[in-house]
């Protein structure tokens, strides 16, 4: 397994006095992919909003390389090679160019001119648009910006809440394939989601239930555990 990249503990959060997790934690290697799978309302989003300094731990830790990140602001986390696409994750009001620029925002000009030049070059469709509105632009195309915004600040670890929402089974094919190439240059993901076919890109897998972890392992041992084989997959899997 690779050495932790980021690691949260015992993490408690909410809202007003509602508090959604209960002592969650999880750990992402160096160039790792996890999945975190959870239905709605276990908490994921809640989860990865802690992670990256959204809102704050009521109790817990987060670490990032062995350094306490917890009560650090999100711009530090950011800095530091963390990126964050929440399901919406862009900007419709704004051009493409313009949600890449914010994407990137804290990276020095030559190196987001560099970083840009490449993601046009994976994403054909969104060069030959750069100057068109974020909310022209179809679901799936959106979901791609999404993607492309998080990454323009060359970012270690990509934190994606819920990918797949709104997306066609094509569109989630195409995502994953991305994510794959970007994996494959040694970009660390962490992907809250429901879809399980998210899980063609997991290495490591988590379950949210409750505001808990319950299993982790690797898809294979999630598979051989009858009970979440049946809640992931369905009676009939
Ligand atoms: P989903 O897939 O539906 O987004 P999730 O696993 O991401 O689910 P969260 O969005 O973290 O779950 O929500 C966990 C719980 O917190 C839910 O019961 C939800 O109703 C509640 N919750 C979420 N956001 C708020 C909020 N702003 N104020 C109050 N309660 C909230």
């Amino acid at each position: 397994m690779p050495a932790d990249l980021l690691r949260a503990e015992g993490l408690a959060a909410g809202y007003g006095k509602v508090r959604v997790l209960w002592g969650a934690g999880l750990t992402v290697g160096a160039g790792e992919s996890v999945v975190l799978l959870g239905p709605n309302g276990a908490g994921k989003t809640t989860l990865l909003k802690v992670l990256l300094g959204l809102m704050p731990a009521w109790a817990g830790r987060v670490s990032l390389e062995g350094e306490e990140i917890t009560t650090w602001p999100s711009d530090r986390r950011v800095r530091r090679g963390l990126a964050y696409m929440s399901e919406i994750g862009v900007f419709t009001a704004l051009s493409i160019a313009e949600n890449l620029a914010i994407g990137g925002q804290f990276s020095p000009p030559a190196r987001l001119r560099r970083r840009l030049d490449e993601l046009y070059a994976v994403f054909p469709d969104l060069a030959a648009r750069r100057g068109a509105l974020a909310g022209s632009l179809s679901g799936g195309q959106r979901k791609m910006l999404g993607i492309a915004k998080a990454l323009a600040g060359a970012p270690r670890l990509l934190i994606m809440d819920e990918p797949s929402a709104g997306l066609s089974p094509l569109f989630v094919g195409q995502v994953i394939g991305i994510l794959r190439r970007f994996h494959a240059t040694g970009l660390a993901l962490l992907i809250a989601e429901q879809n399980v076919k998210f899980l063609d890109l997991a290495e490591r897998v988590f379950t949210l239930e409750g505001g808990r972890v319950g299993f982790s392992g690797s898809v294979a041992e999630l598979h051989a555990d009858n009970a979440l084989h049946r809640a992931y997959f369905g009676l009939g899997a």
